[in-house]
Parts: structure tokens; C-alpha cells; sequence
């Protein structure tokens, strides 16, 4: 996962580590390299720049320039300010309801059906719920099916209506089948596009106004980046949603969306995903992330 920002932070960092006397000209290019990794790591120019601004302060701050360690501070000042970045404290998701409702978003491939049946797998086995998937995918049946395979496989119940081709009614019908089901979490895995269009984008807000979810979580595959960010942007200008879901960090991804999108978005990341497998999923803690990119 972000080998190769991590590379690059570490090789910046090691100039600094490695000399005895540290000059303010040392700091600059260090810093400078430092801005360097996050571009390749595709993190926006304006990012990248506040980013080693807000370092470069700290560093003054701090007198690193006379510090015992000035190289161990230089790491810890950009491993804080990664974390900060990348949202802080972990978000925890809201399981207030009966039942809690939890509303996917985004696009079709990002990952959402898939992270549908992670997330009721991991609230039955960890946090001992009776979780609810609901397929809401009005025009692939193939994704309806789909669903059910991920039901079957990890022994939660799939509500769908391959008849209906009303989210808004199959949402409150699952709600109403959950209540007297005795579910206490109802997922709702709804249809995506390959692009956000108009139709997408109204069809889900309909369904979050209509059930108002305890939890919106939109569904991005890292991979593509700067897009990645974009597209959060857009669902967010329109759902206003909880928090971000980043799928398939098992791949060879650059490391720009968990950086950026939090700042751009302003709402945390909550989960990702790292692999195709039902157990392939993590409660993002922003620490942990920056610890493992910067070693
Ligand atoms: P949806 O169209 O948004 O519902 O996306 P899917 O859940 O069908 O996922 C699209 C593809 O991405 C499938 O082949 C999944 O197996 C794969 N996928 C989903 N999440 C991950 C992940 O975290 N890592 C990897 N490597 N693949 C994933």
C-alpha cells in the first residue's frame, strides 16, 4: 500500500536524518521533496503546498534547526500533519437506530456491493448485529444476484423485489420487513453509473429523503485518484453524506484519495477495503495510516 510514497517520503526524510548540522536551506529542500512525493502520490497542488506550509511553521516552531534530534522531529511534524490530513481522530459510524439505516453511494465498480456485504459481516461478527441487505439496483439484475451471492456467503438475509423498479419503495418495504423482522441494521446497496449523471444523482437523493438514514457512506475506489475526489465532491454537493468508504487499497494505488479527500470533502474516510474477500475490511484510523506510509 503506497509503496511508492512511501519511498519517496522516506528518502526525503533520510537527507535530513543524516546530516549533523541542519541548515534552514536543508529544511526547505527537504520539504520541498516532501511536496514532491504527495504530487506523484496524485494529492492536489494546493494540498501539497499547505501541506509542507504548515510543516515548514512547525518546524520554525519547534526550533528544529536546534533540536537534539532535528531529523526524528522532521518525521514526527510530517507523520502529525499526515494524520491531521487525513481526518484526525477515526469516525465511528452511527448504529443509533431501530433499526439503523445505512444508505451506499457511488459509482458502478467503485466496490459498493461488494463493501455492502463487508459491512454486514463485520457488524454480525464484530458487534453482534442482525444486519439487513437490501438491493436497490432497479436496472441490473445481474446486481441484484449479485447481492444474494454475498448474502449466501456470509449468511445474512438479502431483501430485493426484482418487480419493482421503485428504490424509494423497496427501501421502505425492507425497512418495514426489517422492523418486523427483527433486524437491527438495514443496509441499502443502490444503483450506481459509470459517470455521475443527473439521473443517478436524483434517483439516490429521493432515497435519502424518503428513508433519512442514520449513515451515508459513499463508496470510491482508490485507485483513481484525482477523480476519486472529484466524484466525492459531487455525491457530497448532493447527499451531504457521513462519511467515505476507499476500496481496493490492496492495489497498487498512488495514495492521493486517502490523503486528499478528507480535506476536499471535509468528512472522514470511515472504512476501506483491501482485498475481494468478504473479511477485507478495515476501520481507517488516520495514525496508523500516516505511521504506515511514513515507516
Ligand atoms: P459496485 O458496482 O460498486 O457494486 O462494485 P462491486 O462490488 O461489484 O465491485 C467491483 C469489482 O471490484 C469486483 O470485481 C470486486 O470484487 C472488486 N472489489 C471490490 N472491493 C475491492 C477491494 O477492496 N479490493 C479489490 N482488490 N477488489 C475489490
Amino acid at each position: 500500500m503506497f509503496d511508492n510514497l512511501s519511498d519517496k517520503l522516506d528518502k526525503a526524510l533520510h537527507v535530513l536524518k543524516g546530516h549533523g548540522s541542519i541548515t534552514e536551506v536543508n529544511v526547505a529542500e527537504t520539504l520541498k521533496e516532501v511536496r514532491r512525493a504527495l504530487l506523484d502520490a496524485d494529492v492536489n497542488f494546493k494540498i501539497a503546498k499547505e501541506f509542507t506550509t504548515k510543516v515548514k511553521e512547525k518546524a520554525l516552531g519547534q526550533n528544529v534547526l536546534t533540536a537534539l534530534q532535528p531529523g526524528q522531529l522532521m518525521v514526527k511534524l510530517v507523520k502529525d500533519e499526515l494524520t491531521e490530513l487525513m481526518g484526525g481522530d477515526a469516525a465511528g459510524i452511527n448504529l443509533q437506530g431501530t433499526p439503523s439505516i445505512i444508505l451506499m453511494s457511488g459509482l458502478q465498480g467503485s466496490g459498493k456491493t461488494t463493501f455492502s456485504g463487508k459491512l454486514a459481516n463485520f457488524l454480525k461478527t464484530k458487534k453482534s448485529k442482525k444486519p439487513l441487505l437490501v438491493a436497490c439496483d432497479v436496472y441490473r439484475p445481474a446486481a441484484i444476484n449479485q447481492l444474494h451471492v454475498v448474502g449466501d456467503q456470509i449468511g445474512v438475509e438479502v431483501y430485493s423485489e426484482p418487480e419493482n423498479k421503485n428504490p424509494v419503495s423497496i427501501a421502505q418495504n425492507a425497512i418495514a420487513h426489517a422492523k418486523s423482522n427483527g433486524h437491527n441494521v438495514v443496509i441499502i446497496d443502490t444503483a450506481g453509473r459509470l459517470a455521475v449523471d443527473e439521473a443517478m444523482m436524483a434517483e439516490i437523493e429521493n432515497v435519502h429523503k424518503a428513508i433519512q438514514p442514520q449513515e451515508t457512506l459513499f463508496v470510491v475506489d482508490s485507485m483513481t485518484g484525482q477523480d476519486a475526489v472529484n466524484t466525492a465532491k459531487a455525491f457530497n454537493d448532493r447527499l451531504n453524506f457521513d462519511g467515505v468508504v476507499l476500496t481496493k487499497l490492496d492495489g497498487d494505488t498512488r495514495g492521493g484519495a486517502a490523503i486528499s479527500i478528507k480535506s476536499v470533502v471535509n468528512k472522514p474516510i470511515k472504512f476501506i477495503g483491501t482485498g475481494e474477500k468478504m473479511d477485507a475490511i478495515d476501520v481507517f484510523y488516520p495514525s496508523r495510516m500516516a505511521e504506515r506510509i511514513l515507516g
